[in-house]
């Protein structure tokens, strides 16, 4: 078993747009960063690749919104790093009946936090959108601010390169099998499938 001559503080197992953020966010913090992947780096085999994902302010779940308006400063933050755009910033547009549990959720989001918004009727939404939408009578439309798009596959390889400016040591092709206690010098030993021990 080849065992890898470097200590880490912090072994990241997953390079989709989470533990490649994480590998970012951490390795800025001055930790040592292992981030470990088991196919080839901005695969297409899980969730964090394409062209968009959407990004709103107000979510059902009002809880969100404090941790989006932090997300919003830590994407700037890492585009003015790269010196690309990755968000793109757009209207959110809902709709459903008016009765709609999530969506009266989303207009009572806007309402507490004050995020700026429109209700719309059958007829408003058909204006709005120059008659692309034909939603029922007893719909309506909800056009809320902030919302947008992520850029996916950029945004993962904006992650893996800062992690990389900062230090972060990334390994693809490396599926991890197993973690386990080291019981005499503390902390883990993390194993890979093709014999690697890190
Ligand atoms: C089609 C689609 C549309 C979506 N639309 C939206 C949207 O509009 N807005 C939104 O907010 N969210 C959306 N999501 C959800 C969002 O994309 C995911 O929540 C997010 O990408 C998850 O990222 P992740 O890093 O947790 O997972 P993943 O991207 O799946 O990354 C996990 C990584 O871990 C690796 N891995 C797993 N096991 C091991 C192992 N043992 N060893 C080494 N590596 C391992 C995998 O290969 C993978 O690369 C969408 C998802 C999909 C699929």
């Amino acid at each position: 078993m080849a065992v890898f001559r470097e200590e880490f503080d912090v072994i990241v197992v997953g390079a989709g747009v989470m533990g490649s953020s994480t590998a970012y966010q951490v390795s800025k913090r001055g930790h040592k960063v292992l981030l470990l992947e088991q196919f080839d780096f901005l695969h297409m085999r899980g969730s964090s690749h394409g062209e968009s994902r959407t990004i709103r302010l107000a979510y059902p779940e009002e809880y969100y919104y404090p941790m989006v308006m932090e997300s919003y400063k830590l994407w700037e933050e890492a585009e003015s790093h790269i010196g690309y755009k990755v968000y793109f910033k757009a209207q959110q547009f809902d709709m459903g009946s008016s009765e709609d549990k999530r969506l009266r959720e989303v207009i009572a989001t806007c309402q507490k936090y004050s995020i700026p918004h429109e209700i719309l009727d059958r007829q408003q939404v058909s204006d709005k959108f120059s008659g692309s939408f034909d939603i029922p009578d007893n719909w309506v439309g909800v056009c809320s601010s902030d919302g947008g798009v992520i850029k996916a596959t950029k945004a993962v390889s904006m992650f893996q390169t800062l992690a990389l400016q900062n230090g972060t040591i990334l390994r693809d092709c490396m599926e991890v099998k197993d973690i386990r206690k080291d019981g005499v010098k503390g902390g883990v030993w993390v194993y890979a499938s093709n014999g690697e021990k890190f």
